[in-house]
């Protein structure tokens, strides 16, 4: 495994090569390994670049306290038998000059993590389009943990850098169900006590929503009812355990981050819960087929 932290090392080693890229922030855990089986089945070399992007958080968020762990993160790599990490410094990811990356986002921005947190995904269309002009690769996979993240890299990728085919891979889990996230290490006894109840909702909520729609006897307007009370009672439920808040719950296309009213073939649930200044982010698919 080779270690660089410029793009011109980084260009040296890749000499042109069709490469998988895995963009992570570092302090890695199985998900992003799990991305990284991903990348290396695909059968190219695996470039995983380990970058804090500062431009995706905002004023009052946690960029310097962001765990940074390079040093594991590179024994973890090592193992998984990667080829190349790129972990460049802010200045060489975006020197002076920088001419930002952007698309439209539209509804992408708007709604969710769009509206929770303004001028998050520029700065992550920014970054994503920075490393793939940098690295070039022929494919690039990203997690379904990060769900309007994935619509946001899937829409930049089809905008302006067509050559790159966007995979995604499953969120992995806990054994009691909750997402594994760098930041779930700041999580109190208590929050990751109750953190599991987050999962389990989604299980309900996505059961409770097939079984409405099953159900025969509907007037006009019921499921639209039905589906806001579900949601709303499982946030009841999550919020209960005293330690947990919820900030939304919703149900939402994946592609265009709609907001959706009742449930509908392809239709995940989005849901982001505050453990006191960590946010939890987790979704999962209504599993109602097309
Ligand atoms: P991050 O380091 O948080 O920027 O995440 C890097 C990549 O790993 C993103 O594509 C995330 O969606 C993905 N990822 C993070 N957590 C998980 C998880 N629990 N399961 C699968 N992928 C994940």
């Amino acid at each position: 495994m080779i270690l660089v932290h410029s793009r011109a090392e980084l260009e040296s080693v890749l000499a042109g090569k069709a490469t998988t890229l895995v963009p992570t922030m570092g302090a890695l855990h199985e998900g992003h390994l799990s991305l990284v089986r991903a990348a290396k089945e695909l059968g190219n070399p695996v470039v995983v670049s380990i970058f804090v992007n500062p431009k995706q958080f905002g004023p009052s968020e946690d960029f310097t306290t962001y765990p940074r762990t390079l040093e594991d993160d590179l024994r973890l790599l090592e193992a998984e038998g990667v080829d190349v990490v790129f972990a460049p410094d802010v200045d060489e990811v975006f020197p002076a000059g920088h001419q930002p990356i952007s698309i439209t986002l539209g509804q992408l921005d708007a709604v969710l993590e769009g509206a929770a947190r303004p001028g998050h995904f520029a700065g992550v269309v920014d970054v994503v389009g920075t490393l793939f002009t940098i690295v070039k690769p022929t494919a690039a996979i990203f997690g379904e943990k990060d769900l309007q993240q994935l619509a946001v890299v899937r829409r930049l990728a089809t905008e302006q850098f067509p050559g790159i085919q966007i995979h995604a891979a499953p969120i992995v889990r806990e054994p009691d169900g909750l997402a594994l996230s760098s930041r779930n290490r700041f999580l109190s006894e208590a929050q990751r006590k109750a953190a599991p109840s987050i999962s389990s909702e989604l299980e309900l909520v996505a059961k409770q929503l097939a079984e409405q729609l099953a159900a025969p006897q509907r007037e006009a307007g019921d499921l639209v009812s039905t589906t806001r009370a579900l949601l709303d009672d499982a946030q009841e439920r999550i919020n209960a355990h005293g330690v947990l808040s919820t900030e939304y719950l919703e149900l939402v296309d994946p592609n265009t981050f709609e907001i959706l009213d009742e449930p509908r073939p392809g239709a995940y649930l989005a849901t982001v819960v505050r453990a006191g200044a960590t946010r939890l982010l987790d979704n999962r698919a209504v599993g109602l087929k097309p």
